[in-house]
């Protein structure tokens, strides 16, 4: 048995401890009071780091967050691999629907309940975890790493990316493992090829410079709230294409073989029904559910919002109406020039009686692709073959990780997803959890990766 193995066995309670002092900490970094937390949560990393043996182990501070770094650098002429998970977490509310306090984890049936258990404080914990046990018991490890623990991947990741255009030297790596990842089921693992892209805008219809009562002025002008609802429903045709002119032009079709690859996954349609809740699936025409999740791009209104909306009723000709717009795009597609087609399409499809106004989102990522050839996705596969026993599913995921942009385009290196969230863990919702079984194999696979590299 190697010297890990035991390491392991043995610190298995003290890090299960370890991750509930982590959870501890309520580093939610969409929310300003709780921005000492996340500085907190990075201070945590950075002491852990250290005591795992890293050097140069610190807080960085990013923006109005910071990020724990370390690194270890004792193998020389042998690549660099860059850690990388986030320490910051979600927003707890409706925290009535928690059955514990998101903040107090416990352990329920083999489960670790809390915000942040599964997504990432547990991929931050098993990267550290890993080189520890490595370096405690062999006092070296065959690869150099660098970690970067972020915070605040949950409000995009803009400074960091700030951070790695000005850090090229220090981050400098082969590639980078990102340890906040899913695999695809308790016994099947799955090896990311692609993630989407995304873009934002704010659309408002606007007209009186006041709400104004309906019977005095009802008739005379138009309403914003049926301007923006007429607006938005030309965004698409109604066999659910997305109808904004030119929205598909760049995007790559699929390869015969990418199809193939998305074909041989098992889908349960019933199954996926019931699971949300639908009485019927409906999509782009032409695409199956997988790839219309996948590898097809989306418009998708996230609000609409506008005049009276308390209870009982209220003549009011509201002056303004508002909508808020997301889309996930898939290679070629840049979002910069997708905004330009929404403003055009906005623009020639204002309706009559009102003024428009379109405003882009700040938070954008391109669509992202690992090339399945690459070396580290060959020992990615192998690794996940000797843990799980059988052959990972190729998984294009639909969300977006806008950071693997960054690092492909300003270190140029390939991330590749390692991380054992499961997509039932509630991650982003209440009742948050992680699998104790997932943590301890992902100790175990982080160690066989390290090893391979
Ligand atoms: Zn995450």
């Amino acid at each position: 048995m190697p010297g890990w193995e035991s390491y392991l066995k043995e610190h298995r309670a003290e890090y299960v401890d370890q991750l509930m002092d982590f959870v501890r900490i309520p580093s939610i970094s969409a929310l300003s009071e709780h921005f000492v937390d996340v500085r907190r949560a990075a201070q945590w990393a950075a002491d852990r780091l250290k005591a795992a043996g890293v050097n140069n182990a610190r807080v960085i501070p990013t923006g109005e967050h910071a990020l724990a770094y370390g690194e270890w650098l004792g193998a020389p002429g042998k690549p660099t691999f860059l850690l990388y998970g986030h320490l910051d977490v979600q927003p707890v509310d409706p925290l009535d629907l928690w059955t514990t306090p998101p903040f107090e984890p416990v352990i329920r049936d083999g489960r670790m309940y809390g915000r942040g258990a599964s997504d990432d404080k547990s991929g931050v914990l098993l990267t550290i975890i890993a080189v520890e046990a490595l370096l405690k018991t062999a006092g070296t490890l065959p690869v150099n790493v660098k970690f970067v623990l972020e915070g605040q991947e949950e409000v995009g990741s803009l400074g960091l990316a700030d951070f790695v255009v000005a850090n090229h030297d220090l981050l400098k790596c082969d590639a980078i493992i990102n340890a906040d990842g899913l695999q695809w089921s308790e016994n099947q693992p799955a090896l990311l090829v692609g993630l989407r892209g995304v873009c934002a805008a704010d659309i408002g219809v606007l007209n009186a410079s006041a709400d104004l009562h309906s019977g005095l002025y009802g008739g005379a002008i138009a309403n914003p709230l049926h301007a923006l609802a007429e607006l938005m429903a030309s965004f698409h045709s109604p066999d659910g294409r997305i109808a904004v002119e030119g929205f598909y032009d760049d995007v790559v079709e699929l390869s015969p073989e990418d199809k193939k690859r998305i074909d041989s996954i098992p889908f349960d349609e019933s199954e996926y029904k019931a699971r949300l809740g639908v009485d019927t699936l409906f999509g782009e025409p032409g695409y199956s559910t997988l790839e219309r999740v996948g590898v097809r791009p989306t418009c998708e209104i996230n609000g609409m919002w506008g005049g009276f909306q308390g209870e009982g009723m209220k003549t009011v000709l509201p002056k303004e109406a508002h909508a808020k717009i997301t889309c996930r795009l898939v290679p070629n597609q840049e979002p910069a020039k997708i905004l330009d087609l929404l403003e055009a399409h906005v623009k020639k499809h204002k309706p009559q009686g009102v003024k428009v106004a379109f405003h882009p989102g700040a938070n954008q990522a391109r669509p992202y692709l690992v090339p399945t050839d690459q070396p580290i996705n060959k020992v990615t596969r192998d690794v996940l073959v000797e843990v799980y026993g059988k052959e990972p599913f190729f998984a294009w995921e639909g969300g977006s990780v806008p950071i693997c942009d960054v690092f492909l385009r300003e270190l140029g290196a390939y991330s590749i997803s390692f991380g054992f969230i499961l997509p039932d863990e509630q991650f982003h919702a209440p009742d948050e959890f992680f699998r104790l079984s997932s943590f301890e194999r992902g100790q175990v696979a982080f160690c066989k990766l390290l090893e391979r590299l």
